[in-house]
C-alpha cells in the first residue's frame, strides 16, 4: 500500500471521534484484556459487556480466578454459551499461578501456550496490553483487509489466514499497534459492515482496492456452512411433592460438559406423552410440557421439556443414568444451566 503513514492517519483519526468507551480499551492490564477477548469470542459487545463487569467484579485477578471453584466460574458464564472458553479460563488462570508466579507473561510465545488462548487472543493481547506489534484479526479485521487489498482468497482456511496475517502485518501501525488495532476493529464493527457499507463517505476509499474494482459486496470470501447435525433431546423436569427435582452433571466430551441437566432421553426424535409412561413414578402426572429449537455453532437441537408432578421422585431405573443429585427448586439458580434450559423455564412456575 502506498502512502501508509496517511492511511494510518486517516484510520485513526476516524477512531479518535467514532470509537464506543468500552471498560476493556480503558485498561492496559493484561488480565483484564484477556477475560474481554475470551467473552467477545462468539458473543456481542452489547451482550459481553455485562457479562464483562460481573466477571471482573467477582474476579478481579488472577489469583480470585485461580483459587475459585469451577462450577462457580460456570455459574458465572451461564447464558454466554460455548463453556469450553470459561473453563479454559480457569484452567489458565491456575497455570499463570503455577508457572508464572501469578504474574501475565509478557512475550508472546509464553501467552499463546495458555490453556485456551489462541493466536488471536495471543496477539489482541500482546498488543492492547504491552503495545507489541502484533496485528489483530477477529471477523470484523478480516473483512476490511480483504476489501483494502479485494483479496478473494477463502479467509477461513489455513492458507488464507495465513495470507491476511501477511496482507494486515503489511498496513500495521508499528508506531501505535495498539491503536490502530483498535481502530482496524472498531472500523470494520461501525464503518466496514458486511452490508451497504458507506463507502461513497469512506475516510479510506481512496485506499480500498474493492471499492475501485466495485466488488466491496463480494468479500470477503468464506467457506461454504457445513450442514447442521440434528439432535432430539427429551428432558423430563420431575418435581415432587416435597418441592425436589433432579439434576444431572453432563461429562461427556461434548456440547455443555461440567453443566447441569435435568434427567435427558436422547433419541432420533421428540417424545409424546404416551413415550413418557416408562420414565413416569406411581401417581405421576404431566404438568406441562416445552418444545424448542436451538442453533449450537454445528448442531440443531430440537427440545422438548416434560413437567411431571410427582408424589416421590423416580426411582433409579426410570432414569436414563445412575449419578443424580436431588436439589430443591430454590436451589436450581446455584448450578450453572445451558441457554436452552433457562428458555424452558422461562416463566414456568413448577408448583
Ligand atoms: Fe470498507 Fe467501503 Fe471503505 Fe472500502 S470504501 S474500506 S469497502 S467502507
Amino acid at each position: 500500500m502506498n502512502n501508509l503513514s496517511h492511511f494510518h492517519k486517516k484510520l485513526l483519526d476516524w477512531y479518535d471521534i467514532n470509537h464506543r468507551i468500552l471498560p476493556w480499551r480503558e485498561t492496559n492490564d493484561p488480565y483484564k484484556i484477556w477475560i474481554s477477548e475470551i467473552i467477545l469470542q462468539q458473543t456481542r459487545v452489547a451482550q459481553g459487556h455485562d457479562y464483562y463487569l460481573r466477571f471482573i467484579n467477582r474476579f478481579p485477578d488472577i489469583a480470585s480466578l485461580a483459587e475459585a471453584d469451577e462450577a462457580e466460574v460456570l455459574r458465572l458464564w451461564q447464558g454466554l454459551g460455548y463453556y469450553s472458553r470459561a473453563r479454559n479460563l480457569h484452567a489458565a488462570a491456575q497455570q499463570i499461578m503455577s508457572e508464572h508466579n501469578g504474574i501475565f507473561p509478557d512475550n508472546h510465545a509464553a501467552v499463546r501456550s495458555l490453556r485456551g488462548i489462541g493466536d488471536y487472543t495471543a496477539a489482541a493481547i500482546c498488543s492492547f496490553a504491552y503495545n507489541q506489534p502484533y496485528a489483530v484479526l477477529d471477523g470484523n479485521v478480516y473483512r476490511v483487509v480483504s476489501r483494502l487489498f479485494d483479496e478473494e482468497t477463502v479467509m477461513d482456511t489455513p492458507a488464507g489466514k495465513r495470507l491476511f496475517h501477511t496482507l494486515a502485518d503489511e498496513i500495521l501501525n508499528t508506531h501505535e499497534p495498539a491503536q490502530h488495532n483498535q481502530a482496524m476493529i472498531e472500523f470494520g464493527a461501525l464503518y466496514c459492515t458486511p452490508t451497504n457499507p458507506d463507502c461513497v463517505n469512506c475516510p479510506l476509499q481512496t485506499y480500498c482496492q474493492a471499492f475501485a474494482h466495485g466488488t466491496v459486496h463480494l468479500l470477503p470470501v468464506r467457506k461454504p456452512i457445513a450442514a447442521l447435525k440434528d439432535r432430539y433431546l427429551n428432558y423430563i423436569v420431575y418435581l415432587s411433592a416435597k418441592g425436589e427435582t433432579l439434576l444431572h452433571r453432563r461429562e461427556k466430551q461434548d456440547i455443555w460438559k461440567h453443566l447441569y441437566e435435568f434427567p435427558l432421553h436422547e433419541s432420533d426424535h421428540l417424545f409424546t406423552q404416551a413415550e413418557l409412561t416408562p420414565y413416569l413414578p406411581a401417581g405421576a402426572h404431566l404438568q406441562g410440557e416445552k418444545t424448542l429449537k436451538h442453533i449450537l455453532s454445528h448442531q440443531r437441537l430440537h427440545a422438548r421439556f416434560f413437567f411431571v408432578q410427582s408424589p416421590e421422585l423416580p426411582t433409579t431405573n426410570q432414569l436414563p443414568a445412575a449419578d443424580y443429585i436431588r436439589i430443591s427448586l430454590q436451589a436450581l439458580d446455584d448450578y450453572a444451566l445451558s441457554r436452552l434450559t433457562l428458555r424452558a423455564l422461562e416463566g414456568i412456575i413448577m408448583a
